[in-house]
């Protein structure tokens, strides 16, 4: 046997080392991290596993846990590769050094976080996945403590769960190393009696069952269900709620704020873009604040949010993000007729004679879409909608540049840029399209900028003088 044996202070322990039942877990250690391999859960060296002995002519007090080293290739790990520890942690076998380019085996990062699930859960095996889809899962939930999911068939696979159950998994953030785990992850076990796993952000999952079997099965469930909530991410769709269905952005209030807060403020991230929260920070907006860090408070996050969207609010952001948010509360004012659309007297003639005309016409605004939709079909002169072709918001770029019309003119279907007329009441509008070979006219209204002297536009006072 090539294993060195080391560490005399467990001398009874040593004498069932030789026990089938330890040759038979040291194997199947081994098959299961070249299986795990496969699965990309304990590639590039990352991720272990470690099932206690399971063997009823050893007494309980002196039960043995076999464990995969650190930092080793583990889908090329042999039996006589493991660490063989008591069931106190202290290391009973270790395997001996390689010849380099190997580097001297030492006993796993996470021996201490296993040790965790050991004593506090009485588990019978742990695996800890670096597998990808657990990670993201963390990501896309940036200030979630917690991963939720319901109404998946795949929840009956974790212990103590049903399909109509909710699986609550909790998140501990990452450390430099990951021995200091430890304690968030003991922590963690504690505040959830019901896990049988924990997240570990930007990081992996460890996972425990009662056999090795328990926390195998258990551990491909959690991925797929993680597997299912990125994917249902990318529809837009919201797992944690019954019907799946479209992921709620909507901050109409309190209620959809907290219910953002709730759900992981995912729809906060989607909202603001952190980047751009960033940028203000580092531009110095006023009244921009730091993200929360990641512990903070259900307040913290709200008074974050509301401190932030008011200061690209004021400082006229114009984020994707932001207009979004603009958009979902024009919905809910619309809906309850606290919001008119306020628009020229001289607009709605213009719309239905130009519509009698059979020309074509289509909103560019830095509103989005929806809101513009909501404008327009909620307007002080009703519903307007039935004078316009489409809507067009910064999605296809920035009022101000250029590339935007040329977007727009592809879209339209025109032969020449300049059979479009581009009506706008701001100078720097008016030369991006100019620019991108549009016709355009300057709608000089009250409260407007004034014009730079020689800007060389036509200008109206109203659209009847189009
Ligand atoms: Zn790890």
């Amino acid at each position: 046997m090539a294993a060195a044996v080391i560490g005399v202070a467990n001398g009874v322990c040593q004498s069932y080392l030789n026990h089938e039942s330890v040759r038979e877990t040291r194997e199947l250690v081994a098959e299961l991290c070249r299986h795990f391999y496969t699965q990309g859960w304990v590639s590039g060296t990352g991720g272990s596993i470690s099932i206690k002995v399971h063997d009823d002519s050893i007494p309980k007090s002196q039960q043995l846990i076999v464990m995969s080293p650190s930092g080793v290739q583990k889908e090329r790990m042999i039996p006589e590769d493991m660490y063989v520890l008591s069931s106190a942690g202290s290391i009973i076998s270790a395997p001996s050094a390689k010849p380099y380019p190997h580097k001297p085996p030492k006993c796993t990062d996470c021996a201490p976080l296993f040790m965790k699930a050991f004593e506090m859960r009485n588990a019978g095996a742990v695996i800890h996945s670096h597998g990808m889809e657990s990670c993201l899962v963390t990501m896309i939930q940036p200030f979630s403590k917690e991963f939720r999911i319901t109404h998946m068939e795949m929840i009956k696979g974790i212990d103590g769960h049903g399909y109509y159950d909710e699986l609550v998994v909790p998140i501990i953030e990452n450390t430099a190393h990951e021995g200091e785990l430890t304690e968030s992850l003991s922590e963690a076990i504690q505040a959830y009696p019901k896990t049988t796993a924990v997240l570990v952000r930007n990081h992996g999952i460890y996972v425990w069952g009662d056999s090795w079997i328990r926390a195998k099965t258990q551990a491909e469930c959690y991925h797929y269900l993680f597997d299912a909530a990125i994917k249902l991410y990318q529809l837009g769709l919201d797992w944690s709620t019954p019907s799946h269905g479209p992921i709620q952005r909507v901050f109409d209030g309190q209620r959809n704020i907290n219910m953002a807060v709730n759900a992981g403020v995912q729809n906060l991230n989607n909202a603001l873009e952190l980047s751009c929260v960033e940028e203000d920070l580092h531009q110095g907006v006023a009244g921009a604040v730091p993200i929360p860090t990641n512990d903070a408070g259900k307040d913290e996050v709200i008074a974050y949010l509301v401190a932030n969207v008011e200061a690209m609010i004021k400082a006229d952001r114009k984020i994707t993000g932001l207009k979004q948010l603009q958009g979902h509360i024009w919905r809910t004012g619309f809906q309850n007729n606290e919001l008119k659309g306020v628009v020229f007297e001289d607009v709605p003639d213009a719309l239905q004679k130009w519509h009698a005309m059979g020309i074509k016409v289509y909103i560019y605004s830095s509103g989005s879409r929806e809101a513009q939709r909501l404008l327009f079909g909620n307007s002080n002169y009703g519903d307007l909608r039935k004078f316009l072709c489409g809507f067009f918001d910064t999605t296809v770029g920035n009022k101000k540049e250029t590339q935007s019309y040329f977007e727009i003119s592809q879209s339209l279907g025109v032969d020449e840029p300049s059979d479009i007329l581009f009506v706008t009441d701001v100078f720097q509008e008016a030369v991006a399209a100019k620019g991108a070979g549009l016709e355009v006219i300057i709608s000089v209204r009250p409260g407007n900028a004034p014009l730079p002297e020689n800007h060389g536009f036509k200008t109206v006072q109203s659209f009847v003088e189009i």
